[in-house]
């Protein structure tokens, strides 16, 4: 049983993070913020996804000026990323439920004093947003770009934001690789109890950042650490969500549609498993109850695995059993059992939904 770190629970949009709520998952945009309609297109899409909150760059005027118009056309909570101009920060700050600033690049403190005002004018949260290469001078000089660097500047910034009567506040250490990450949030945890938006940036293409989120966030998660998160993939959009999700399904901190045992295959197989999970797979997208399944290529481990499963298919020569929660409820010819086994897993989905 994972025990999470109480933090304190602030609000983007209707959305909670922090406290006793479901660690949530975002992403960001990457159509051009002033190009409206591609920007609404792609939070509808991540929206359908999943994703709990989106957040969209804010590079210049046109982009802090469609602000408006776009929360318009979502439900969505949107977060304003904005780097170097503070101005950007004051025109998102009437639109948008949050605003994500990077204290390294923001400038002289009067400016960030000015978002945080207009952020205490509207109640809403900022996220601090370390990112460990754009670190400010004095922690980059003094801790070059390291964990500790970043907590250094976290805790700067935490307590500017502090002092001007601030509090709703998250904060997020990125760094491009697993170790850095995972040392920056765990050094962090202990001094503060703002929830953590937790992710490693820069994580590159959909395989390579599947594996870097998995070991940090799921290593963060398994510690009972992270309120929110977002898995960074270049080029990709609904995927972020798909692994952002799915991080969190096999971490075991939400319980949401399939989860499937399938064995690796061997020379002892005797079905085509590969296109029998891949089945069950494409056919139980939409099933959002909590199954344990199971498909086995011969009977060495199926019938363990069955044990322990809602629905299981055991294949053997010629034929198979179906498994119903430990009990053999059919025994079918090799080309009837998947048939078989998605009426089951439907039915089960039912009767439990
Ligand atoms: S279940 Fe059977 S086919 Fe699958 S890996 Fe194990 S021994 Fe091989």
């Amino acid at each position: 049983m994972i025990k999470r770190y109480k933090t304190k629970k602030i609000y983007v949009g209707n959305v909670p993070i922090g406290g006793d709520s479901p660690i949530s998952v975002q992403s960001m945009t990457y159509s051009k913020t002033s190009d409206i309609n591609a920007t609404v297109e792609q939070i509808k899409a991540l929206h359908f996804a999943g994703a709990d909150i989106v957040r969209v760059a804010v590079p210049d005027m046109a982009a802090a000026n469609a602000l408006k118009t776009i929360k318009e056309q979502t439900t969505l909570p949107l977060v304003a990323d904005i780097h170097f101009n503070y101005k950007l920060a004051l025109i998102a700050a009437e639109s948008v439920d949050c605003i994500r600033i990077n204290p390294g690049n923001i400038g002289d403190k009067t400016r960030v004093k000015e978002i945080v005002k207009a952020c205490q004018e509207r109640n809403l949260p900022i996220r601090i947003g370390i990112n460990c290469g754009s670190l400010e001078e004095q922690f980059e000089n003094k801790y070059g770009q390291t964990a500790q660097g970043m907590v250094a500047s976290a805790q700067y910034n935490i307590q500017f934001l502090e002092d001007l009567g601030f509090t709703d506040i998250k904060i997020s250490l990125k760094a491009s690789d697993v170790q850095r990450t995972v040392e920056a949030y765990r050094l962090l945890r202990p001094l503060n109890a703002y929830p953590f938006h937790l992710g490693v940036t820069e994580a590159g293409t959909l395989f390579h950042s599947t594996i870097k989120s998995s070991i940090a966030l799921g290593s963060l998660l398994l510690d009972g650490i992270g309120d929110t998160l977002r898995v960074s993939i270049t080029g990709e959009l609904e995927k972020e969500i798909e692994v952002g999700r799915a991080i969190l399904k096999d971490a075991g901190l939400i319980k949401e549609g399939l989860n499937i045992i399938s064995c690796p295959t061997c020379g002892r197989i005797e079905a085509d498993l590969v296109d029998a999970v891949a089945q069950v797979e494409e056919k139980t997208k939409h099933i959002k109850t909590p199954l344990n399944v199971s498909v086995m290529g011969c009977v060495v481990n199926a019938l363990g695995e069955a044990k322990s499963a809602d629905v299981a298919i055991a294949y053997g020569k010629g034929s198979g059993l179906i498994i119903k929660k430990g009990e053999t409820i059919a025994k079918l010819p090799t080309q009837e059992l998947l048939e078989r086994f998605l009426k089951e897993v439907e039915e089960e989905a039912k009767k439990n939904s």
